[in-house]
């Protein structure tokens, strides 16, 4: 009994092996068919019978002029073991790559690529492919890097050497006799005719600088620690071991990870900035593949699909094949000194990362407000850097703490403020109300569409601010001041409120700067009659956001369940990031605006309250005697803020 077992489990594992050793001989035949195929003289059976005749062949054959696309479409094989997809190599099946690898031929003259994008969307396999081109086709002393040597390790043990041992041609090549002596095949050097490569850590100085090198592959830069054993970056540590190389190739790619410390997004700024662009396949809409254009219903990650933004419809992922076969690199700074590419997981091949898989992370994050789930999601799927704002988190967050006031104005509310942002073709208005502690309830945010320059929006304006809003208690509450953009159509805007100034509604210029406080108080009435404010936005926002992570008490922001505070209104309110820059030795903070994004319901808050902070209401006498927590960015804010406070307005 226990010697049948074991008999039939070794014929299946013969088996199993004839079957491996069959696919290894088609695979062989067919590189060996693609290779020769123009220099057949008998039918190819013949010929392929033949060793005599290959090696005939391929001594006299001249090397065709190939690029890295073309060689590995020509000669590499994937393993079984590592690769997704198991055979012959196709770049059509990554088209995105093509660019990259044409880049880091020999024939092309840029010296470095960068490239920062999301998890298992081929861009490592694309370095092996170099590598073996480099074997193969064009030998030169390369090193490529890791995070650790441990990492570097298992990255030969698990892709390139089971990639190498498919490709028996390339394997003999490597490690062969030198000059009567023994040249090395180890897990960190690879010795080939004419060149070498090292497999370095980025945590070991010594694995870096033992060399020169004119090709260079800097794997997950971001993770690289930023000094090691005292002798700087390991990436610069790298990148000078190429500087006598004229022809020399950098090729840095990563995820992103922290966005204060990332080393890749600004080596991305500072390139091309290229991203993969699609034809929508019902209207042919170039646009490049954006999270905020991937669509679900009922938190169902199956449902997942992108919206054309140009003619509105929804695009299936099968559909992903077409668009990425049809896709091209387009740049933002196409002038820059060298190419930099951005790509997410969501361009993963059909059959691979779905986009459902995508949206199914995203919503753990959101539903267990994991903030390490989230980092994850945005690192490894977006290929975004994670700033500590999380401000994508915030948008569906927010949603979800929207209220039922049980009337128009919640309870708590002392003062409602109203603002209105212009626009050419629409107002955008916001009622807000306000209670102790700057704790705040949004009670309508609406838009009056219409040409600006006539004056029927504006009527309507008027309306809103002029309107009573009613509380649980039965009373009505007026909006006691508002604030109108005067940025745009300046004279109308004081037109508007000149005659209504008696109502407290004042024009309020947008202004940037720190140190100011939030506004700023006109000396004297201007020459249209009105009292020009002007408005610190970049402390406001700064306010907002910190606000925004407030879940309990002073400084809380709440929302009305009205379906006027949609999906949009939140994305708009959580649009811009702040950026910190490292300029002369002190940090410079920006609000930034990403491409692509609205802002105008974060504008029409500050503006809120810009207006709050002109009435200056003493909520604390008003209401309740104990302090309201101060939630303020900096010693200097406040003793500024406290001088405005001070003066009062009348
Ligand atoms: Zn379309």
């Amino acid at each position: 009994m226990i010697v049948s077992k074991k008999l039939l489990k070794k014929k299946v594992q013969q088996k199993a092996e004839q079957k491996h050793e069959r696919n290894k001989e088609y695979y062989r035949k067919k590189r060996l068919k693609r290779k020769y195929g123009k220099l057949y003289v008998g039918t190819k059976d013949e010929n392929l019978k033949s060793p005599v005749y290959g090696a005939f062949v391929r001594a006299l054959a001249p090397k065709p002029p190939l690029l890295i696309d073309e060689w590995s479409d020509q000669y590499r094989v994937l393993p079984e073991i590592s690769a997704h997809e198991a055979g012959l190599w196709r770049t059509d099946r990554f088209p995105f790559l093509r660019r990259i690898m044409q880049l880091l031929s020999p024939a092309h003259s840029c010296q470095q690529v960068v490239v920062m994008k999301g998890a298992q969307i081929g861009f490592t396999e694309a370095a092996i492919n170099y590598m073996f081109y480099t074997i193969d086709y064009s030998p030169a002393p390369m090193l490529y890097a890791q995070k650790t040597l441990v990492d570097t390790g298992v990255f030969v043990k698990q892709r390139f050497e089971p990639s190498l041992d498919e490709m028996p041609d390339l394997a003999r090549r490597v490690g062969t006799q030198s000059r009567g002596r023994r040249t090395g095949d180890t897990a960190t050097i690879k010795v080939f005719p004419g060149g070498m490569i090292r497999f370095g850590g980025a945590n070991s100085a010594a694995s870096l600088r033992s060399m020169p090198i004119e090709r260079l592959i800097l794997d997950e830069e971001d993770s690289y620690e930023s000094d090691i054993q005292e002798e700087g970056s390991p990436s610069e540590l790298a990148i000078r071991r190429t500087a006598n190389f004229p022809k020399r190739k950098i090729y840095r790619l990563s995820t992103p990870k922290i966005k204060e410390t990332s080393v890749i997004e600004p080596l991305f700024e500072g390139g091309t900035k290229e991203r993969y662009y699609v034809p929508c396949p019902h209207c042919g809409h170039m646009d490049w593949i954006r999270w905020d254009n991937i669509k679900w219903e009922n938190d169902d990650p199956s449902t997942a699909q992108l919206v054309c933004q140009e003619c509105g419809c929804f695009i299936d992922e099968r559909e992903k094949t077409y668009m990425l076969m049809h896709g091209e690199w387009r740049a933002e700074n196409p002038d820059a000194p060298y190419p930099s590419f951005h790509i997410s997981s969501l361009y993963s091949p059909y059959g691979f990362y779905k986009w459902s898989q995508a949206v199914d992370l995203f919503l753990r994050a959101h539903r267990t407000h994991d903030n390490t789930l989230l980092k994850t999601f945005v690192n490894t799927v977006l290929g975004e850097t994670w700033s500590e704002s999380g401000r994508i988190i915030k948008a569906n967050a927010l949603m979800d703490k929207k209220e039922d006031y049980g009337a128009e104005v919640a309870e708590g509310v002392v003062i409602l403020t109203g603002a209105a942002d212009i626009q050419k073709d629409r107002i955008e208005a916001e009622i807000v109300g306000w209670g102790r502690g700057m704790e705040s309830w949004g009670i309508e945010y609406a838009v009056f569409r219409g040409d600006t320059e006539r004056p029927q929006v504006w009527g309507e304006l008027d309306a809103f601010f002029n309107r009573g809003w009613r509380t649980k208690n039965g009373s009505i509450l007026p909006v006691s001041i508002a604030a109108v953009d005067s940025g745009f159509l300046t004279k109308l805007v004081y037109e508007f409120c000149r005659i209504r100034a008696h109502r407290n509604i004042f024009p309020v210029k947008g202004d940037e700067g720190w140190g100011h406080g939030y506004i700023d108080r006109p000396m004297r009435m201007n020459k249209y009659g009105v009292w020009p404010f002007r408005a610190f936005v970049d402390e406001i926002k700064n306010k907002i956001y910190s606000y925004l992570q407030i879940d309990e008490g002073a400084g809380r922001c709440h929302w009305s369940r009205k379906d006027c505070y949609d999906k949009a209104y939140f994305g708009q309110l959580t649009s811009e990031y702040l950026d910190r820059k490292w300029v002369n030795g002190r940090y410079r903070l920006r609000w930034i605006l990403p491409q692509g994004r609205r802002n105008e319901a974060l504008d029409v808050r500050c503006l809120n309250i810009a207006a709050l902070n002109i009435l200056n209401p003493q909520f604390d006498t008003l209401q309740l005697p104990d302090q309201p927590q101060q939630v303020s960015m900096g010693g200097s804010t406040r003793r500024r803020r406290r001088r405005i406070v001070s003066r009062g307005i009348s």
